[in-house]
C-alpha cells in the first residue's frame, strides 16, 4: 500500500484515489517567459516518478500539466525583447516540451490558458453569481476571501496580515488579501472580451478551471513546486472549493523540495541560475533523473558536481550491468535445475526488488530504492554474471528493469541488442585474439588490447565462463 505526505494535513496518509484503479493528477506546469532551469526538472522528475510507480503498482493514471502561456511576466519579457507576447510563449514553449521530452516525463495532456480562456470567463462569471468573487471599479474581478472559511489552512498561513498584497489593487478591493481572478486590460495589454470588459485571467485562476474541466471536480493528487503551496495552491484551493461547493477538492496535495546552489536559493541577483538545456548537455539527462532520484522530492536537493559524478558513475554501472546481463541470458542455454547456492541468489535478488517496492511505497522514498538497486547490481556483478546460471541472469535483468519502470534511464532492450551486428561480431573476434594470446601467456599484448579497448569505451570483463564485454554508453560529456 503506497502511503504519501499530504502537505494539508502535514500527515503521511494511505493512497487511495476517489474511483478505483484511476488516479487524476495535475501537475503545475511552467510560465514560459524565460529558459527552464535545474529547478524545474527536479519538480518535473520528481513527480515523473510518482506517475510511473503509480503505473507501476497498476493503477491508470491521467496526468495533466498546464502551460501558463499569457502572463505577467510574457507580456514584460515580449517588452524586453520587443517582440509579440505569443512568439515569446511559443519560444520557451517548444523548449520545455523537447526538454521534457529529453528527460523522460511523460504527460497526458498540456492545456494552454489562451485555449481555454473561455471556460475561465465561464468559472469566474459562477464565482460572482455565488456571492463569492466581485467586479472591482476597474473591471477586474477579485475573490472574496472572508467567504471562504478555509483560507490559509493548506500554507499554515492563519494571520491576515502575512498574506501578500497588491498594493496597487489596494484602492479597489474589499480586503487586502483578495486576489485577482480576472485582470482588466491596461493600454498595450494583450486582452479577451468578458462580461466585465476587455481583460485577461489572473494567474491562479486556469488551474482551478483546466483541471475540472479534464479531471472533473475532485483531483487525487495536486502537485507543484513547495514554492506554489503560497499564495497559487491556496488561492486554487479557495476558488475550486467554493465553485463546486464541496471539500476536498484535492485528496492529495504533493509539493517538491527546492533546488539550491552550494545551500543558496538560484535566483537572478545571485547569478547562480542553472539552465536546463546546459545541464542535460553537460550530464545527459539520464544523469539528471538518476541525480534528483538520489534525494528525497521533499527535502531541497543542492547542486554539487561531486554527487553528479556519483550519479554517472552509478548510471554507468547500471548501463554496463544491463548490456551484460542481456548478453549472456540471450547467450546460456536455458537451466532446467538451481543448486541450493543459486536459489540463495535467486531469493537475495528478489529480495532487493521487495525492497524497492517498499522504499517507494513509504512517501515514494528514492534514494533508499536507489540502494536497493545498489544492491541488486552488486549480486549481478558478484553473484549472476560470474555464474553461468540463465536463470539467475533472467532473474537480475528483469528485476532491474523493473526498477527501471520508475527510474527510466536504460535504453530499450532492441537498443542495446542491435548496438551493430557487425560491431558486435567484430570485437567477438579481437576478444578471442586477445584471448589466444592469453593462453600463450602474450599477457603484454593482451593487456594492451585490453586498454586500447577501454578507450573506445569497449570495457571486458574475465569470468570463469570467459570474457564478457559491452560497450559503454554516453552519459554526457566530462568537459565543463
Ligand atoms: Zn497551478
Amino acid at each position: 500500500m503506497l502511503r504519501i505526505y499530504n502537505t494539508l494535513t502535514k500527515e503521511v496518509e494511505e493512497f487511495e484515489p476517489s474511483e478505483p484503479g484511476l488516479v487524476k493528477a495535475y501537475f503545475c506546469g511552467p510560465t514560459p517567459y524565460d529558459h527552464l532551469h535545474l529547478g524545474h526538472a527536479r519538480a518535473f522528475v520528481s513527480f515523473d516518478f510518482v506517475r510511473r510507480y503509480l503505473l507501476l503498482k497498476g493503477f491508470n493514471v491521467l496526468y495533466v500539466q498546464n502551460i501558463t502561456d499569457i502572463d505577467d511576466k510574457i507580456i514584460r519579457r515580449a517588452g524586453e525583447l520587443g517582440v509579440d507576447w505569443r512568439d515569446v510563449a511559443g519560444m520557451y514553449t517548444d523548449e520545455y516540451l523537447s526538454l521534457l521530452r529529453e528527460l523522460r516525463i511523460e504527460v497526458d495532456l498540456h492545456p494552454r490558458v489562451t485555449e481555454h480562456i473561455e471556460d475561465i470567463v465561464r468559472f469566474v462569471e459562477a464565482l460572482v453569481e455565488k456571492g463569492h468573487a466581485y467586479v472591482a471599479p476597474s473591471g477586474s474581478v477579485y475573490f472574496d476571501i472572508t467567504t471562504y472559511g478555509d483560507y490559509g489552512r493548506l500554507s499554515g498561513r492563519v494571520g491576515a496580515e502575512e498574506w501578500r498584497q497588491e498594493e496597487e489593487f489596494l484602492a479597489e478591493k474589499r480586503n487586502p488579501f483578495d486576489f485577482a481572478l480576472w485582470k482588466a486590460a491596461k493600454p498595450g495589454e494583450p486582452y479577451w472580451p468578458s462580461p466585465w470588459g476587455p481583460g485577461r485571467p489572473g494567474w491562479h485562476i486556469e488551474c482551478s478551471v483546466m483541471s475540472s474541466k479534464y479531471l472533473g471536480d475532485t483531483i487525487d493528487i495536486h502537485g507543484g513546486g513547495q514554492d506554489l503551496i503560497f499564495p497559487h495552491h491556496e488561492n486554487e484551493r479557495a476558488q475550486s472549493e467554493s465553485y463546486f461547493g464541496k471539500s476536498p477538492w484535492v485528496r492529495y496535495w504533493v509539493h517538491v523540495g527546492p533546488l539550491t546552489v552550494a545551500g543558496e536559493k538560484m535566483s537572478k541577483s545571485l547569478g547562480n541560475i542553472i539552465r536546463l538545456t546546459d545541464a542535460v548537455k553537460t550530464w545527459s539527462p539520464e544523469v539528471l533523473r538518476l541525480w534528483i532520484f538520489s534525494s528525497h522530492y521533499r527535502r531541497p536537493l543542492d547542486y554539487k558536481e561531486e554527487a553528479l559524478e556519483q550519479a554517472r558513475t552509478t548510471l554507468r554501472k547500471i548501463l554496463s550491468t544491463h548490456e551484460m546481463l542481456l548478453r549472456v541470458f540471450k547467450e546460456r542455454p536455458v537451466e532446467h535445475r538451481l543448486d541450493e547456492r543459486r536459489l540463495r541468489v535467486w531469493v537475495s535478488l528478489s529480495q532487493t526488488w521487495r525492497e524497492f517496492v517498499e522504499a517507494l511505497d513509504s512517501d515514494i522514498n528514492t534514494p533508499r530504492a536507489l540502494a536497493a538497486l545498489h544492491r541488486l547490481l552488486g549480486i549481478a556483478n558478484a553473484e549472476v554474471l560470474t555464474s553461468d546460471s540463465s536463470s539467475l541472469a533472467f532473474k537480475a535483468l528483469a528485476t532491474l528493469e523493473l526498477m527501471d519502470r520508475v527510474l527510466g534511464v536504460l535504453p530499450p532492450r532492441e537498443e542495446v541488442v542491435r548496438a551493430s551486428d557487425q560491431v558486435e561480431e567484430l570485437v567477438k573476434l579481437i576478444v578471442e585474439v586477445r584471448a589466444r594470446l592469453r593462453a600463450r601467456r602474450m599477457y603484454e599484448e593482451s593487456d594492451w588490447i585490453r586498454a586500447e579497448l577501454g578507450k573506445l569505451g569497449i570495457r571486458l570483463a574475465d569470468t570463469k565462463e570467459g570474457t564478457l564485454w559491452f560497450v559503454e554508453k554516453r552519459t554526457g560529456s566530462s568537459e565543463k
